[in-house]
């Protein structure tokens, strides 16, 4: 028998960077508050932990993109790793040398293009940008504004800053009026940056005239100078969407880097989330 169970609230995970303390406190925070998990991508880069976050996201996440990073350690064309940092770069190389062949076939196998869950066809993941699937960061409305004209879906997930946002394209109608001459009616699109609140499920109002962008921010690495792991859960029937944090033990991850000689730089930054 063949029951069709319809998916309903989505665990959205970004940039987990190899962090599975990260990575495991949130699944734990998150037991029964979800039917399924969408993966923004950059499963790997920076941590100590990369097969063992590949192997969990293999297992449990419905649908997954490919991140800069993941790209970057498989060592493709596309991606020069001496694009990176220096201390990026280095984990990247450290990375390649750790990663088993059945996690290189599952980064392998990672679209490097949006893609359009089958729960919702309003819907768009990418891990940079529309534009720029795998590369281009969306710090600014204006570049917000320009992704949105190269999509048509109401709302558009997005990775890559690590930094939690949510974008609002609005499409209003102006009406424009001269002294003694007719008024005349136009369309003008406005972008605004929304800081979400933790913990508070905000209502996504969306239609063809209001269309979002939503960063979860970074399970691995968050950059807003918070250190607590950032997600998100959607709920697709209520229409919601609730960014959150947890905590974890971000020494345990320090010294599972410190063992494996990552880049001290990459190791103190997880303590001032940036
Ligand atoms: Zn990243």
């Amino acid at each position: 028998m063949c029951y069709h169970i319809p998916i309903m609230r989505i665990l959205i995970l970004s940039d987990i960077h190899a962090n599975l303390v990260a990575l495991e406190s949130v699944l734990n925070a998150t037991v029964g508050r979800y039917d399924a998990i969408w993966c923004l991508g950059d499963v790997v880069g920076y941590g100590p932990s990369p097969n063992e976050c590949v192997a969990l996201m293999r297992e449990r996440a419905a649908l997954c993109v490919m991140g800069n990073h993941d790209w970057a350690v498989l060592g493709r064309p596309g991606i020069d790793v001496d694009d990176f940092n220096p201390h990026a770069r280095q984990a990247v190389l450290w990375t390649r040398e750790v990663l088993t062949a059945e996690s290189r076939a599952y980064l392998e196998q990672l679209p490097h293009i949006p893609i359009r869950p089958e729960a919702d066809k309003n819907l768009l993941l990418t891990h940079a940008s529309p534009r720029e699937p795998v590369l281009e960061y969306i710090l600014t409305p204006s570049i917000a504004m320009e992704n949105f004209a190269e999509f048509t879906e109401q709302i558009c997930f997005i990775g890559h800053t690590h930094k939690p946002v949510i974008y609002r394209w609005r499409l209003h109608d102006e009406i424009t009026a001269d002294a003694g001459t007719e008024s005349e009616r136009q369309q003008i699109a406005t972008v605004e940056m929304l800081q979400p609140q933790i913990g508070v499920p905000i209502k996504l109002n969306t239609s063809p005239q209001l269309r979002l962008m939503i960063n979860p921010g970074s399970v691995g690495q968050p950059r807003d100078n918070d250190v607590r792991a950032a997600f998100g859960i959607l709920d697709l029937e209520a229409k919601t969407w609730c960014y959150e944090r947890v905590g974890y033990l971000i020494e345990l991850t320090q010294n599972q880097m410190r063992a494996v000689n990552l880049p001290r730089r990459l190791i103190d930054r997880l303590s001032f989330g940036w």
